[in-house]
């Protein structure tokens, strides 16, 4: 039976697989995934690499639903990497504006310059050279080779964890470097030599439907003959659970000033979180520091004339990578006589302007400034 031949396998490593179970397991994924994969906008462009690089930057840390209509959009206003190269950064993070983690922006942006600069505008195909692409790792590098090239690179995502831990009942620590080595090696151990795009999506689409995170379903799986995991009757313990990041709190204090319909937008330094965005102005609390302490320090940043109420006007909550951090909201004015003096200027060596509500929708601004915006609307 096959479920016995791969018996033992977690103990050896991806080159010890035998012929028949790699066959196995090519041919059972491949049928399945022809007949079963999802209708995805990057799939009909398979050998468009730009839209392959694309993808991957916009799916990192993005839901599918959420990613397709901002990739439809994205490739109608760039539809070449020229044309991404050639754009300002400002007009790139606009058109990002929603999809959060504007850092995979900036990596794209700079990603098509070099394509444009240094390969003659085209894409690379090799693993070594598209991973001098700036935000372009291994997983990615894989991916656009396999997929749009058609060259034999191994992928592994989350998704392809999941699956693999699960086939070969790898109870190791995920997020060690020895079992990521063991991962990638049962990755290129199992690819094949011809549709090696299509068996690297056919892993992933496999770990995105049907072997779930919770209640895989594995009466579904074409795998289910050769899962070590299905076998031993507790799929769901594998991977090993890795432990959590602890999550900190921070407060932050943020100035909605306002001159008759407008609102004063500062833009963020060039590094560092939201890099470039436009924000209301805001100042960060200190560890343990009373918020009003805060408020007073951005009164004083504030430009000259400008009022700011002493008492909240309401808190926004937001979980920002491994910190919950609460917006806490002063409305302020500004005559149009002093915002006049402002309008084209820096402050703090910052760029700041006003923007009129229905110009805030083309700005690049972060998720959580969208949220402190939907705040001050109620
Ligand atoms: Fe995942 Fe179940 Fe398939 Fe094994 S049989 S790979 S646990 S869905």
């Amino acid at each position: 039976m096959f479920g016995q031949r791969t018996q033992g396998l977690s103990e050896k490593r991806g080159e010890a697989l035998p012929a028949d179970v790699k066959l196995r397991i090519r041919r059972s994924l491949l049928r399945w995934y022809d007949r079963h994969r999802r209708d995805l906008p990057w799939r009909r462009r398979g050998e468009n690499a730009y839209a392959q690089l694309l993808a991957e930057a916009m799916l990192q840390q993005t839901q599918v639903a959420t990613v397709i209509g901002y990739y439809e959009r994205f490739l109608e206003r760039f539809p070449t990497v020229t044309d991404l190269a050639g754009a300002e950064l400002d007009e790139v993070l606009t058109r990002w504006a929603g999809l959060g983690y504007y850092r995979r922006a900036r990596h794209l942006h700079a990603a098509a310059q070099m394509i444009v600069d240094e390969f003659g505008g085209q894409v690379p195909r090799r693993v070594d050279e598209l991973m001098r692409l700036p935000g372009v790792g291994r997983y990615t590098a894989g991916a656009i080779a396999s997929v749009a090239f058609g060259e034999r690179a191994p992928v592994v995502d989350g998704n392809v964890v999941r699956v693999l831990a699960r086939l070969f009942a790898i109870g190791d620590d995920p997020k060690a470097t020895a079992t990521q080595a063991r991962f990638w090696e049962l990755a290129d151990a199992l690819l094949p030599n011809r549709r090696c795009g299509d068996f690297n999506q056919a892993m992933m689409e496999l770990g995105a439907t049907v072997c779930l995170p919770r209640g895989p379903v594995c009466k579904a799986c074409p795998l289910r003959a050769v899962c070590q995991g299905f076998a031993g009757g507790r799929p769901e313990s594998f991977p090993a659970a890795t432990r959590r990041t602890a999550v900190l709190a921070a407060q932050m204090a943020v100035a909605a000033i306002c001159c008759g319909e407008r609102l004063l937008f500062v833009q963020r330094p060039a590094s560092g979180l939201w890099a470039g965005l436009w924000e209301l102005p805001t100042e960060p609390c200190a560890p343990d520091e009373a918020v009003r302490r805060a408020r007073d320090r951005l009164r004083k940043r504030l430009p000259g004339g400008c009022r700011l109420s002493r008492t909240s006007a309401g808190q926004v909550e937001r979980l920002l990578s491994h910190r919950r951090v609460t917006f806490h909201l002063y409305r302020g004015t500004l005559s149009r006589a002093s915002s006049d003096k402002l309008s084209s200027s820096r402050r703090d060596g910052q760029r700041c302007r006003w923007v009129a509500p229905d110009a805030v929708q083309t700005m690049g601004i972060s998720q959580a400034c969208r949220a402190i915006l939907d705040r001050l609307d109620r």
